[in-house]
């Protein structure tokens, strides 16, 4: 993950905000190449999601609605993280990322003797080669069999999912990648402060949403290691507030949208009468989004102020729902896997029925493989009728649909796809960064940096290299290249330099080709170029029709 960041900043992709002061928790900047993979990821989303269906059609509304829509959707109310806080560090921390676990000692079995302790730490003693001591002495019968006893003790401690009686305490960890080892860690820690002789067992981890207020006066603080420093899970609602108008006081106040859907409840009936849509029809939009996270984390993963690209797809009262959100759900996999996530990344992701909200049907997160953990890129809810339902009984305006064929009136159910654009960004960037070995012209074995990007969202498609920078003839055909490219795609033109180095330098930014205009290009017939492939470093040459048609067919 440092290497990716490192990156991003080196080569453009994405700052901090406000960096000169000290950055901005939870915001972030994206560059020159950061903005162009952005807009290639929005306008691919676009393109396919609404151009190129005809029961998709756009939206844009504003960032700041009523407040009203936000008391009718819920979010008012609702839309909270439990929150934990730390009162000897004043750190806080979202309960649902804050993992703890109850440590014991395993019961010794009774047949393990005290002479059997020092027969097993004989056993090891022994095994050790000494100076001087070219042989280790071989362990009898005996010892081999009490050693394995021991083993299979020890595996069954550690699967063991549940510490019996009192235990020696708890311990406590933040989600990360590696938060069973950590955890395991401070229990070994624990059972050598309280001197805790035996086979340690640490209990299958728990968030802290699951703690019971026993349990909370006993679980550290990740911040002081103290027990009794953590106060009860605590709702914070995530909306920014800010006031419309020219007066601070109640009446004045409104949020930044925390999410783009509403704006396609609240526009329902605009779109029916304006639209020419039918049932089953989608409203799509993409857009910024603001949360106030308690924890900001993992780069742009979970931040701030974030873009999400949103559809509803409105279905009749009727229809086979499960079907439909199962389509949806294969259509976004498949979306996933055209802008080049590889299949071996994705994953499904079923809500438990019981942790779903009163009103949905069902919820499958496709969740992706990034470096600190398995974690939600897209979420595909069944959302019933409750939001359009919510809005007609709060603003008192009917949102009903009006069926040709059956003659009736009545409120359509909606599945739901919803994905962040950064979490998307990040994904591509996690999986197409690679570094390898390879060899030089003289055969040498040299490092490259490699982002392999799809061409349909790499920031830069070709990058037109003249071989030498001072030969006219040769800059001539390559500027015409250029300008020709220009007016279709993101192109780069790169005088500066080794042709080796130049080549490098675009497969760091994920340029899928390089085109090279070389003495052969001006001096025998043909007109064609060098055309350099960044995955596999082949080259072949090309005419700038072929070169044409190359890009057609890849970059849509
Ligand atoms: P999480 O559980 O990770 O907080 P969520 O379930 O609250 O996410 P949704 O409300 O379903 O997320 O939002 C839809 C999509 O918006 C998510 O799948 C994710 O891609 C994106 N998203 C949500 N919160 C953030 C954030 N803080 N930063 C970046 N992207 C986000």
């Amino acid at each position: 993950m440092d290497a990716i960041v490192a990156l991003a900043k080196r080569r453009g992709f994405i700052f901090q905000s406000s960096e000169i002061y000290g950055g901005f928790n939870g915001f972030f900047d994206y560059g020159p190449l950061g903005s162009e993979l952005k807009k290639n990821i929005r306008d691919c989303w676009w393109n396919d999601m609404v151009r190129r269906r005809d029961d998709i059609v756009g939206l844009e509304s504003s960032i700041i609605m009523h407040p009203k829509v936000w008391e009718a959707s819920g979010h008012v109310a609702g839309f909270t993280d439990p929150l934990v806080d730390c009162k000897a560090s004043k750190m806080r921390y979202r309960a649902d990322q804050l993992f703890f676990a109850k440590v014991g000692i395993h019961p010794e079995p009774i047949e393990f003797t005290q002479a059997d302790e020092a027969t097993r730490a004989e056993y090891f003693e022994r095994l050790k080669p000494r100076d001087g001591r070219k042989k280790v002495v071989e362990p009898s019968a005996k010892v081999l069999e009490i050693v394995a006893a021991f083993r299979r003790e020890e595996e069954a401690a550690a699967r063991a999912e549940t510490v019996s009686g009192e235990g020696i305490g708890y311990v406590s960890a933040l989600e990360t990648e590696r938060t069973t080892a950590a955890l395991r860690e401070k229990a070994e820690l624990l059972k050598r402060k309280v001197g805790a002789r035996g086979i340690l067992v640490v209990a299958k981890p728990k968030d802290f949403t699951d703690a019971t207020p026993e349990e909370v006066a006993l679980i550290p603080s990740p911040a002081t290691g103290n027990p009794g420093d953590l106060t009860e899970a605590r709702s914070f609602n995530m909306m920014f507030q800010t006031n419309v108008g020219a007066m601070t006081d109640a009446a004045s106040v409104s949020y930044l949208r925390p999410e783009t859907a509403q704006g396609m409840f609240v526009d329902f009936k605009n779109v029916v009468d304006t639209g020419r849509v039918k049932l089953p029809f989608g409203i799509a939009q993409i857009g910024k989004s603001f949360r106030n996270e308690i924890t900001p984390r993992n780069f742009i993963f979970r931040s701030r102020e974030f873009e999400q690209m949103e559809m509803e797809y409105f279905i009749h009262e009727d229809a086979d729902w499960a079907k439909c959100h199962q389509e949806w759900i294969e259509w976004c996999r498949q979306w996933l896997l055209s802008i080049g996530l590889p299949e071996s990344h994705l994953s499904l992701y079923a809500h438990p029925k019981a942790k779903l909200a009163f009103y949905s049907k069902g919820t499958v997160d496709i969740m992706f493989k990034y470096p600190f953990g398995v974690q939600e890129l897209w979420g595909i809810a069944a959302r019933g009728d409750y939001d359009l339902k919510q809005h007609a009984t709060a603003s008192g305006k009917p949102m009903e649909y009006f069926d040709e064929l059956s003659k009736k009136k009545f409120v359509p159910h909606v599945i739901e796809p919803a994905v962040g654009v950064d979490r998307i960004l990040l994904a591509v960037l996690c999986a197409g960064y690679a570094e390898e070995d390879v060899k030089d012209e003289k055969g040498n074995v040299e490092k490259r940096t490699v982002l392999r990007l799809s061409p349909r969202i790499a920031p830069v498609k070709v990058a037109v290299l003249p071989l030498l920078k001072n030969k006219e003839t040769l800059v001539g055909r390559a500027r015409a290249l250029y300008q020709k490219l220009q007016r279709r795609y993101a192109v780069f033109y790169d005088d500066g330099g080794a042709i080796g180095r130049r080549y490098r330098r675009q497969d760091e930014i994920g340029t899928p080709w390089c085109v090279t205009i070389d003495f052969d290009t001006i001096e025998k017939p043909g007109d064609t170029f060098t055309l350099r492939e960044r995955d596999s470093m082949q080259q072949t040459r090309i005419t700038e029709t072929e070169l044409f048609a190359l890009l057609e067919e890849k970059v849509y």
